[in-house]
């Protein structure tokens, strides 16, 4: 359901630092305005989301 809000797990792929997070469900993605990790990552995660 689109607005819907869910919990966003998200590992960096760099440092190996986790994050736990709110997201809202849009259309084709889940915005959580994470931007980027702590090392400067900002590409390279593994996303997991609670369906
Ligand atoms: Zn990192």
């Amino acid at each position: 359901m689109i607005g819907e809000r869910i919990k966003v797990r998200i590992r960096c792929r760099q440092c190996g630092e986790r994050f736990v997070l709110r997201g809202r469900r849009e259309k084709d993605k889940v915005e959580t305005g994470f931007k980027m990790c702590l090392c400067n990552n900002r590409d390279d995660f593994e996303v997991d989301y609670d369906v």
